[in-house]
This record gives C-alpha cells, structure tokens and sequence, in this order.
C-alpha cells in the first residue's frame, strides 16, 4: 500500500467502515509510514476534540471537507 492508498483509506478506517483485511493494511502502512501515522493522529484528536465540544462524532460536512482538502496538502 502507497501513501495514495492509505489516504484515501484512512476516513473509513478510523470510521470503522473496513473490513479486517484492509484493517490490517492500514494499520501496516501506518507503523511504517510517519506521514500517514500524522495524519491519523490529527484526525483521531480532531474527533476526540468534536466529541468533547459537541457531543457529536462527525464534524459537519463542509468542516470536514475542508479538513480532508487541507491535510491532502501536507
Ligand atoms: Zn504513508
């Protein structure tokens, strides 16, 4: 798996929409790629940071657009 791929993968691991398989495969890439470990850690806390200030797990979709468009920028 590639930096492309686990991007793109990454929204729906950490929303728990893969399977066990591509689980793994992420979770691979990231114990071997410091980028995309970044990039998960910032959107875990970003989460965790919605959850507190709003009770709510999803932050509204023009925000999280936004968020997804400037962390493909890194
Ligand atoms: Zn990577």
């Amino acid at each position: 798996m590639n930096c492309n791929e686990a991007v793109e993968k990454l929204w729906q691991y950490l929303d728990r929409e893969l399977d066990g398989e591509a689980v793994v495969e992420v979770e691979r890439h990231l114990q071997e790629c410091r980028e995309c470990f970044s990039r998960a850690e910032f959107e875990q806390r970003l989460r965790a940071l919605l959850r507190r200030s709003c009770g709510c797990e999803q932050a509204p979709a023009a925000l999280r657009d936004r968020l997804h468009r400037l962390l493909r920028m890194f």
